[in-house]
């Protein structure tokens, strides 16, 4: 039998040994760690490819006017996404803030100065009660008031006329096309219908939309004004994300943005979401990348590593393991993690905590409003699934009843 724990050992070694592995940040003293949770904001958020940052580092080369970048790196970014306009932002979290700020303020100068008062602009952006949801919060730093359309349980078309005013600027409607169908909120199309009934602009975050490629713009095709994209999820560098829409909306979003601060001299909201030219660079080329890239071959790399995982961790130390069979969005397969309480000493909670003071230290997590653990492959390099397999059945071993 192959000694697996050797293995392990002398894995842990190499990597040690080459000792690149974080220690440009345990030279500051911070602790590198195996990421197995997936693109969170939280451990980094994600490693840009090698296209992109060989392409960023061509960026440095010369100076650039950022306002003719911005237009030219946009069109070619709408052009391959098959959309009017987009937009290139610090992220999809800033996306979403631009663009509240731009469908209250319009191409009104006086107001996009006035931001984050309000007095005097439409201020009121609607969303369903039950689609409320971590990053709405990004809307609310423009000025706008988020509104809840319905409740807990449910919504009705009603419930949106009856809060419809001169005072809304927006509805907005966030998409998670991997999870399971919510019956109880009104879906997209309805949404877009009641939108333009009556004449009120969309705004959808498709941030981890990335997967199938279609996605890519498809909500501005249906009908909404505006999409955000986390380019996060791309290969980008995690700063960056981008805006698809409307000529009309995309316009007043780099009006607001940090870019319009400084071409037009309107102090904006937008100064401190700030881009690098090379970041831009980057952006178009990841974009450029994901388009053309072999997605079936990038999905199975993901399979083999979860499979790998799963494989490695043995269940004999009352352990269950369960693929998650997805590949749509940011975070295609990955597994559920459960310890059976009768076998083991320790819970889920616990296990979570003994690996992340492991030496390398392994992240994973349990979602909000779940008992499991998940692990994500997105993260890891290769080798690492073994490590954290490993790490996981030393430990369970350990920890028996
Ligand atoms: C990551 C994410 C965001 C925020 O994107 P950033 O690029 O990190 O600002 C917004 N919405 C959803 C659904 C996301 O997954």
């Amino acid at each position: 039998m192959r000694n697996k724990g050797l293995e392990i050992i002398q894995g842990f070694i190499l990597m040690e040994m080459n000792n690149e592995w974080g220690k440009i940040y345990k030279d500051l003293g911070a602790k590198p760690v195996i990421n197995a949770t997936g693109s969170v904001t939280l451990l980094g958020g994600s490693t840009p490819v090698k296209e992109v940052r060989e392409a960023m580092e061509l960026g440095d080369s010369s100076y650039v006017v950022l306002a003719d970048l911005e237009k030219y790196a946009g069109r070619r970014i709408a052009d391959l996404l098959s959309v009017p306009a987009a937009y290139i932002t610090s992220g999809a979290g800033s996306a979403l803030t631009l663009a509240s700020a731009a469908f209250m303020t319009g191409h009104k100068d006086e107001n996009i100065e006035k931001l984050p008062n309000t007095d005097g602009m439409p201020n009121e952006i609607l969303i369903q009660k039950r689609q409320r949801y971590w990053y709405d919060r990004c809307m609310e730093f423009s000025g706008a008031r988020l509104i809840d359309v319905g409740d807990e349980y449910k919504t009705s078309v009603s419930d949106f006329e009856k809060l419809i005013s001169e005072k809304t600027a927006a509805i907005h409607y966030p998409v998670y096309e991997q999870n399971p169908t919510d019956e109880n909120v009104l879906s997209l199309e309805i949404v877009i219908d009641i939108a333009k009934k009556h004449d009120i602009p969309l705004s959808v975050d498709s941030a981890g939309q990335i997967y199938p490629l279609e996605n890519l713009g498809k909500y501005v095709r249906m009908g909404a004004d505006f999409q955000c994209v986390a380019a996060k999820y791309m290969g980008a560098p995690h700063s960056t994300g981008f805006a698809l829409g409307t000529e009309d909306i995309i316009s007043k979003i780099a009006k607001n943005s940090f870019i319009g601060y400084e071409t037009n001299r309107i102090r904006g909201i937008g100064r401190p979401h700030k881009i690098d030219r090379q970041e831009i660079i980057g952006v178009v080329t990841a974009v450029e990348r994901w388009m053309t890239l072999n997605h079936e071959e990038r999905l199975s790399s993901f399979e083999y590593m979860t499979n790998k995982i799963i494989k490695g961790i043995n269940n004999k130390n009352g352990i269950n393991t369960q693929k998650i069979d997805n590949i749509m969005g940011h975070q295609p397969f990955g597994l559920l993690v459960d310890i059976d309480q009768n076998i083991s000493m320790i819970n889920n909670e616990i296990l979570v905590e003994k690996l992340k003071d492991e030496s390398p230290s392994i992240w994973t997590r349990i979602n909000e409003g779940d008992s499991k653990i998940c692990i994500h492959v997105f993260g890891l390099e290769k080798g690492q699934e073994e490590i954290v397999s490993e790490t996981i059945n030393r430990i369970m071993k350990q920890n028996l009843r």
